[in-house]
């Protein structure tokens, strides 16, 4: 079996065992960042880089994937995209093994990488997600009343969503999965963006998903958003409520387009924060 840890950190926390997975990087063109000052704009110009994480959550009798990464759905525009490669045969094993799946929302950085030719790649997995993410990305309305730039967007969310639909469990709001693992909804980067919250023995663990984009721009100033963003006023609150938990109770996290599978947490320093990589 092929080893998928080739990139990865691992962290120990009570019953659980958290390890990062890397599905590579993608190169985002600074502009998409929006409210930066000339300054925080010259640091990243013209494009900066942003990791692409995803975790692995084991149990003593569950293994629980969050997100995925992009598959091979990224490839043309992101060439560095789809390490992971889950679609490999030589993966079949350690995917059949796989109980449940926490959708943290549905752009296809997150969740190319569950299926293949419209077939889902994790049969067994009982899929999390917030209904009203779901909701949001597969009403027919959405792709037929969108401006032209978005529409192959939706479409592709549409399309690597529809092998999902049989394996979804949805919730509305927060909640306990069991075994220390919750879900909180976290909306702003899209209507139902949702963070995993891990509690064992005495830590706590925070996986961010997108609640941050850039590692370089929104620790040290946390109201600069994102073009894609679906609220920003969302986004940056969710965002600043998040930062100022990890930073109040040195909670460690972990977040998907940090440019490393470290886990860290945040000290509070001037307008934001200092990132800081365990
Ligand atoms: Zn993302």
């Amino acid at each position: 079996m092929r080893d998928i840890n080739e990139t990865s950190a691992t962290l120990a926390l009570g019953d659980l065992t958290i390890t990062s997975l890397s599905d590579g990087h993608l190169q985002i063109p600074s502009d998409y960042f929006l409210n930066t000052q000339p300054h925080e704009r010259e640091a990243v110009t013209p494009t900066t880089r942003i990791g692409a994480n995803t975790w692995l959550i084991e149990t003593k009798n569950r293994n629980v994937l969050v997100d995925a990464g992009s598959g091979s759905c990224l490839k043309e525009r992101f060439p560095e995209t789809g390490r992971l490669n889950w679609q490999d045969p030589d993966l079949e094993l350690k995917r059949s093994t796989i109980t449940d799946i926490v959708i943290t929302h549905m752009h296809a950085d997150h969740i190319g990488g569950l299926s293949a030719n419209g077939n889902s790649l994790f049969p067994n997995a009982e899929i999390h997600i917030q209904a009203r993410e779901w909701a949001f990305w597969t009403d027919p309305q959405l792709l037929s009343s969108a401006e032209d730039p978005q529409k192959p967007m939706i479409g592709l969310i549409q399309a690597l969503a529809e092998p999902l639909k049989n394996q979804l469990t949805q919730h509305s709001g927060d909640v306990d999965l069991g075994n220390g693992i919750g879900l909180l909804l976290a909306q702003g980067h899209t209507p139902g963006h949702q963070v995993v919250h891990l509690a064992s023995g005495r830590e706590d663990c925070l996986l961010l998903a997108d609640a941050v984009v850039s590692d370089k721009l929104q620790f040290s100033n946390p109201d600069i958003t994102y073009a894609l963003d679906s609220n920003p006023g969302d986004a940056v609150r969710t965002r600043r409520t998040l930062f100022d938990k990890i930073a109040s109770d040195r909670i460690t996290f972990g977040a998907t387009h940090v440019n490393t599978t470290a886990f860290a947490t945040l000290t509070r320093r001037e307008k934001g924060y200092a990132f800081e990589p365990l």
